[in-house]
């Protein structure tokens, strides 16, 4: 068995990302599109297309029965899901799995478990990973909770075991608080996940955003790639990454990545995924698991020269992993800027068409973007309209190109966040690294007093 044609059940740059790897291996693709996504570059360049749907996501790009209908009717052997939209949905998995077709990701009960947090964070456990110190499971308010919440130290953390986004979370000042900020996080929880359990943890004050990336063959053999930076975030979203993470050293970095590879080995994992910790005082703790290709992934590709979206469909396709551990080298540095159509201080979206494409060039930088001048920037969907990604030999030199690259980068018609960018690469803390997951908002929230003065 071999795959042919792969079906794309994503749009913008990562559907663009999969069919630029398929067919660097020989493989067709299939693209599947909303209505408004019918002029988008993935379209143009997959071999064939399928219309699934009108502009709603829930009914194109989450449309499961639309997505399979397309793989029947165009003969795709596998399906990719990309990230967001469908990548995480176990069910999905299992659907294609059902139709005799290839899903480019992990086994579906390792999505489910990944997919809930206290189990996700339970199995972190057993495996071997370290986490943030908390409750053992779900919790309800009581002399028993009361009693934990001490033990662990105020403030803590209630999070919503079905949670995204960060919602459903609130961090508890002391003892006075809690049932009041307990119940506020269950009902909150509730609304937006149709869940109301939730799970206490204690709250980290000032950490860093450090994840590694992992890859499993579904036999028990695995490897990690290195750790990657995404410290610098807004509203829970990440907007600029890099790798290596200023702050770990190589033999930090084998023995932590090598922490994550044996859990992936233990748990028999298969294919691409990413497991995010919060870093503070030189301690990791886990956090949660990504099972899927993540956005940020060009900073990794950059540093080790490895192909992570090839790999993934060489997994799919039975052929294991195409390297060994020993075999892999982190050179230089990369960092990832994400550009989001969308004005640089008040991150209104900004959809519109695109009047003017310039993209950046020269060595080593890389743009993935599905932009094209006279494109639409449809207002469907999220704002992020391409990645910047530049490489070079030390930090220093990878921040002098990248400001340069976003001087060259020109997207006319539409308001873009690059000038946010421009002013964070001209920060001093984020030229020395000093930077954690609260110093972003902290950043914008002073550059908003001193805009008002
Ligand atoms: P979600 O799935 O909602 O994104 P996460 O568990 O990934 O939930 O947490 C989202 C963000 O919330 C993290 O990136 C971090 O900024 C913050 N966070 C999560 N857990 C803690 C904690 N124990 N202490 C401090 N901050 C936390």
């Amino acid at each position: 068995m071999s795959i042919e044609k792969l079906l794309i059940a994503n749009r913008g740059e990562i559907a663009l990302r999969i069919h630029r790897a398929a067919h660097e291996m020989g493989i067709k693709t299939v693209a599947v599109h909303s209505t408004a996504d019918a002029d988008a570059m993935h379209v143009r360049l997959a071999d064939e297309a399928v219309c699934i749907g009108p502009p709603a996501a829930k009914d194109s790009y989450l449309n499961i029965p639309a997505i399979i209908s397309a793989a029947e009717v165009t003969g795709a052997d596998a399906i990719h899901p990309g990230y967001g939209f469908l990548s995480e949905n176990a069910r999905f998995a299992e659907i294609i799995e059902a139709h005799d077709i290839v899903f480019v990701g992990p086994k579906p009960e390792h999505i489910r478990t990944m997919g809930d947090k206290v189990e996700a964070k339970r199995t972190a456990v057993e495996l071997g990973l370290p986490v943030v110190p908390g409750s053992p499971g779900a919790v309800t308010f009581g002399a028993e909770t009361k009693r934990l919440a001490e033990e662990i130290g105020y403030p803590v953390l209630i999070k919503a075991a079905s949670g995204g986004g960060g919602r459903g979370m609130k961090v508890v000042p002391d003892a006075a608080s809690l049932e009041s900020l307990m119940g506020q996080a269950a009902s909150e929880a509730a609304a937006a996940f149709g869940d109301s359990t939730v799970y206490m943890e204690k709250y980290l004050g000032n950490p860093r955003h450090i994840e590694f990336q992992v890859f499993g063959d579904g036999n028990g053999n695995a490897i990690h790639l290195g750790e990657r930076d995404c410290s610098l975030q807004r509203r829970h979203q990440k907007v600029l990454e890099e790798a290596p993470s200023p702050v770990i050293s190589a033999e930090e970095r084998a023995r932590m990545g090598g922490i994550c590879a044996d859990a992936m080995a233990k748990m028999g994992y298969r294919g691409a995924g990413t497991i995010e910790f919060l870093w503070e005082n030189g301690e990791f703790f886990f956090i949660e698991m990504n099972t899927r290709i993540q956005v940020e992934h060009p900073v990794t590709e950059m540093i080790t020269g490895f192909d992570l979206v090839r790999e993934q469909i060489r997994i799919a396709d039975g052929r294991g992993l195409s390297v060994a551990q020993e075999d892999l080298e982190f050179r230089g540095h990369a960092i990832e800027c994400r550009i989001n159509a969308e004005d640089p201080r008040s991150f209104m979206p900004s959809p519109g068409k695109v009047t003017a494409y310039h993209p950046a060039g020269g060595m080593h930088v890389r743009v993935d973007s599905g932009l094209y001048a006279g494109y639409s920037i449809p207002p469907y969907y999220d704002s992020m309209i391409g990645k910047l990604i530049v490489y070079g030999r030390t930090r220093e030199s990878c921040m002098m190109r990248m400001r340069r690259a976003l001087e060259e980068m020109v997207v006319g018609g539409v308001k873009t966040n690059i000038p946010l960018h421009q002013a964070l690469l001209a920060d001093p803390d984020v030229i020395d690294g000093n930077y954690t997951i609260k110093w972003l908002e902290e950043w914008l929230a002073k550059q908003d007093a001193e805009a008002k003065e």
